[in-house]
């Protein structure tokens, strides 16, 4: 029996999926004790956008540790914090004319969700959340309550409650603008759904299964919380940081949130950190209201200041994330012509996307596969049927072509009627 059989809780789950010891990583990479090398299409649930041990990053926070830098500092002013604001202002905020606060609350991206909803509660002495099917925002009891998951949901012990569920886009197929109904059940004082304080979505929906909002439906989402004086929460843990193509995931739809949290690849480095934005005229909190002994990850911000000057300052970064997610695209969309359109869809957007299977099964299946020669690959989706591809945004081409070679054999694999029917 190992250590980890003995001592360690059933909730484990990733570990389920990779039943290895993992000792190393590189880049893409993730290597065993054994020394056997995997490429990492999940880096991290979304939280190693530059991937594993990036040398700048490193090389700066092995300098900022060996030189006696603070590590903890509760939410004191120290000069990493500054370097990281100010970075945050010049390569994030200011070229795009935001005009935020930041709020650092507990490391994690829960930690993030609620305080942007303690806030909107507070800013607006309502207490509904809207939030849209499938949507995921935490395990904590206020981000559950906006969690769509079932399994999650079925884990709370209590009554999940103060939050709305509304239709995501595209629920209701892709003729019908879900916010149209939105916007009637909040302009209807008989509709029952109490006047929300806000709304909380995500641009792309990461764990709910890579539904990605059009463009059109976010601006009229934003609309029609202007229009009903409700808040805009941006919930861009998952799809921020360049993993949409763009820094933010709704940066093509111009819309402005009022509030939007940061978590997953925000220290760039893997190292637990987030952050809420709130617009300027909305930080209605007083001294210490919401707090929390870790808002002050010194290392985290550290690297994160690093990973803005080093991404950031121009688009060369931006553009190779572009490049690799057209290749991404077009693989999995030739492997859907290949083996079954209608039994296996493309889904996503930028370097968030994947393979839609008939059901949590097979998607399993292709995962384990994959992962026996090689690529480690995760589902995500109400069933578990989309096979999510969640590579580093850096990756090299040649190294994305092999994880997706390793993917499309083990679709091969599983289709073998469509194979037949493709050579006909
Ligand atoms: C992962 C995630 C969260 C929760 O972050 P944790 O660090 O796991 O608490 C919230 N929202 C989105 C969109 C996420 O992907």
């Amino acid at each position: 029996m190992t250590i980890f059989d003995k001592l360690e809780s059933e909730v484990q789950s990733y570990a389920r999926s990779f039943p290895v010891e993992f000792e190393k990583a590189d880049g893409a990479n993730l290597i065993t004790k054994d020394g056997k090398s995997y490429i990492d299409f999940l880096a991290g649930a979304g939280s190693l956008n530059y991937g594993h041990n990036h040398p700048v990053l490193q090389e700066a926070l092995i300098e900022y540790i060996s030189s006696g830098g603070i590590t903890h500092g509760l939410d004191m002013h120290t000069s990493a914090k500054r370097k990281f604001l100010e970075n945050l202002d010049k390569y994030i905020l200011e070229p795009r004319d935001m005009d935020y606060v930041v709020q650092f609350p507990g490391p994690t991206g829960a930690n993030a969700v609620e305080a942007a909803m303690k806030l909107a509660r507070k800013v607006t002495g309502r207490t509904n959340i809207v939030c849209f099917t499938n949507g995921f925002h935490g395990v904590t009891l206020g981000a559950l309550s906006t969690t769509g998951n079932q399994h999650h949901r079925g884990a709370a012990g209590v009554t999940l409650g103060g939050t709305t569920r509304m239709p995501f886009d595209g629920y209701l197929g892709e003729d019908i603008d879900t916010t149209e109904y939105l916007d009637k059940v909040l302009g209807d004082g008989s509709s029952g759904v109490d006047h929300p304080a806000a709304v909380i979505v995500e641009g792309i929906q990461g764990e709910g299964g890579l539904n990605a909002a059009r463009i059109e439906w976010l601006q009229n989402l934003e609309a029609v919380c202007r229009k009903h004086e409700v808040l805009l929460i941006l919930d861009d843990i998952q799809a921020g940081c360049g993993r949409s193509g763009s820094f933010f995931s709704f940066e093509d739809a111009g819309i402005s949130p009022d509030i939007i949290t940061l978590s997953k690849s925000l220290s760039g480095y893997g190292l637990p950190f987030a952050i809420t934005l709130i617009k300027r005229d909305l930080d209605a909190w007083s001294p210490g209201e919401h707090n929390g002994t870790f808002r002050g990850n010194n290392h985290a911000f550290v690297t994160a200041a690093k990973a803005l000057e080093t991404f950031w300052a121009d688009d060369a970064f931006l553009h190779h994330v572009n490049e690799n997610a057209k290749i991404l695209k077009s693989r999995l969309l030739e492997m859907t012509f290949k083996y079954g359109e209608g039994e296996i869809n493309g889904r996503g957007r930028g370097l968030m996307q994947g393979l839609v299977f008939e059901n949590g099964e097979i998607a399993s299946k292709i995962c384990k596969h994959c992962f026996e020669n090689g690529l480690i690959i995760e589902t995500s989706g109400a069933d578990d049927e989309v096979v999510k591809c969640l590579p580093p945004l850096n990756i090299a081409p040649g190294i994305l072509m092999q994880g997706l070679d390793i993917l499309e054999e083990a679709v091969a694999a599983h289709f073998p009627v469509s194979l037949n029917r493709a050579a006909e």
